[in-house]
């Protein structure tokens, strides 16, 4: 296993494209809510960690590019150590695929490599503009977790240095335990300053797709188990109709096409968001106009076609800072995992009290997890039913209506996914991860997060509503 040096600059090689929407302070998580101050440092050499936490009061959080969107990726009165500059690609072995890599690239960098060279990533999630050490961190999951597990399974190894300077490598073999808890562990073990991972072939930038309209939980489960072969699944849900409309919904399937086309790298995104949408814009009528246009779009019930992976795994990608479309007042998103024995029940249970509450917006998402483990301690995916949905954040509404959420997925025996959360209660996370005593024990005492504190908050404190 090599153990890279990207102190080196003669050693480092800048990866393709910049990405936007990085590193303009102030640093915002994607939901941009809460809103938290701190000073935001960039770390552009490994060297950099720890000798910069000399200076810093408030403790210390490592960041990629704010992708999460709650504050799992926020320190308030902290410092953020940003590692977008730590962007070097360092070894690429195209017989098995290994390409090892500085934390702070992006997946975009990572793809504009790759694909034209017959590669693409093992796992990834709906947006390219995340960083391979953000990745890890929350240990992410794709369209693929019934046939690839979560991103974690596809990392052979990386470096954590901690604050005391302490260098380890992390593989299932090397520090098997540091490795477990960094995989998912939220930044808190130290700072991730390279990694392996595992890249897949392709022949083409091709996917075979295909839209299957369904109407209501038990069609998509029996879609689910038709296609349960098929490597990438999910469905976009219509989380206002009630009636006859409850639960309609678009099955979406692909494959990597396997005859051989082109393998170019994708053109930069043009688009972005224009403005900060007014808060009244996203509202019952106006989500639903959009539902029901986007559900008859697809004319017919079932759809085949060839299309390019971007729309296929980055639709959103398309428009940036697509977020400002929720206005001033940010976003929150809710994403749980219930294990099988209550996904069914629990499932309908919660859209219905989403329909009711009037406040979904149209990104809505259903899909299954798979039963492959996560390597990490502190992971989310389990078996069951995984289900996403932003809303926008009203004072005195959504908070409230997350937290029901939260008790009724508890009570289904499912989890939330911190990477997405803004308002799970202490209760509610120590519920959810049985584990985190354990996983404290591993937790660098320079770094923290405005997550981690709220969730490990035994004041019975709640977030401000
Ligand atoms: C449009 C959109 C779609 C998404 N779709 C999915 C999806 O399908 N599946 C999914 O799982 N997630 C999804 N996400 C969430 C996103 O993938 C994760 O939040 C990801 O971790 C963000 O990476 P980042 O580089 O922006 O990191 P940040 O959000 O900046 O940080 C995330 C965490 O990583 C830690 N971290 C970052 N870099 C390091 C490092 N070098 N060392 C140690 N810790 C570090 C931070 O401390 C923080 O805890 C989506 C987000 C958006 C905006």
């Amino acid at each position: 296993m090599p153990a890279p040096t990207a102190d080196s600059p003669a050693l480092a090689t800048h990866a393709g494209s910049a990405v936007p929407g990085s590193g303009k302070p102030p640093f915002e998580s994607w939901g941009r809510y809460p809103k938290h101050d701190a000073r935001l440092v960039q770390l552009h050499w490994q060297s950099d960690f720890p000798g910069i936490i000399a200076g810093t009061h408030g403790g210390v959080l490592p960041v990629g590019l704010g992708r999460s969107y709650g504050d799992v990726c926020l320190l308030n009165g902290g410092t953020l150590l940003q590692t977008t500059g730590m962007n070097r690609l360092l070894d690429f072995e195209p017989r098995t695929g290994v390409l090892t890599a500085e934390a702070g690239v992006s997946l975009a960098q990572i793809l504009d490599f790759a694909v034209p060279r017959g590669f693409f990533l093992p796992v990834t999630p709906g947006t390219k503009y995340v960083t391979l050490g953000g990745a890890i961190a929350n240990d992410i999951h794709g369209k693929n977790h019934e046939a690839a597990g979560s991103f974690g399974n596809h990392v052979p190894c990386f470096e954590l240095v901690r604050s005391d300077g302490t260098r380890m490598l992390c593989s299932p073999r090397d520090n098997p335990e540091w490795f477990a808890a960094t995989i998912g562990g939220m930044g808190l073990t130290g700072l991730i300053t390279w990694a392996q991972l595992r890249l897949k072939p392709i022949v083409s930038r091709a996917i075979d797709y295909e839209g299957i309209q369904f109407h209501g939980i038990d069609e998509f489960l029996e879609l689910k188990q038709r296609y349960k072969d098929v490597e990438y699944t999910v469905s976009w849900i219509d989380c206002v109709s009630t009636g006859k409309n409850f639960a309609r919904g678009i099955f979406m399937l692909g494959e990597h096409s396997r005859v051989p086309g082109e393998l170019k790298p994708s053109p930069p995104a043009k688009l972005v968001f224009p403005f900060e949408a007014p808060g009244f814009a996203l509202n019952r009528a106006s989500v639903s106009a959009f539902n029901t246009v986007y559900f008859h779009k697809q004319r017919k019930a079932h759809v085949k076609a060839i299309q390019d992976y971007e729309p296929f795994f980055y639709p959103l990608d398309a428009v940036l800072r697509w977020n400002r479309m929720y206005g001033r007042n940010g976003l929150a998103q809710f994403q749980y995992a219930i294990p099988w024995e209550g996904a069914r029940e629990g499932t309908i249970a919660i859209l219905r009290e989403i329909a009711n509450s009037g406040l979904a917006s149209f990104l809505a998402v259903l899909k299954a997890f798979g039963d492959t483990p996560s390597l990490g301690m502190m992971s989310f995916p389990q078996p069951g039913i995984m289900f996403a949905l932003d809303f926008p954040m009203k004072p005195g509404i959504t908070l409230p209506l997350l937290e029901r959420l939260g008790d009724m997925t508890l009570d289904y025996g499912g989890r939330l996914y911190p990477a997405k959360d803004a308002a799970m209660t202490p209760h509610q996370f120590q519920s959810f991860y049985p584990n985190w005593q354990r996983f404290a024990r591993f937790r660098d005492p320079s770094i923290t997060s405005s997550f981690w504190e709220r969730v490990t908050d035994t004041t019975g404190a709640r977030p401000t509503r």
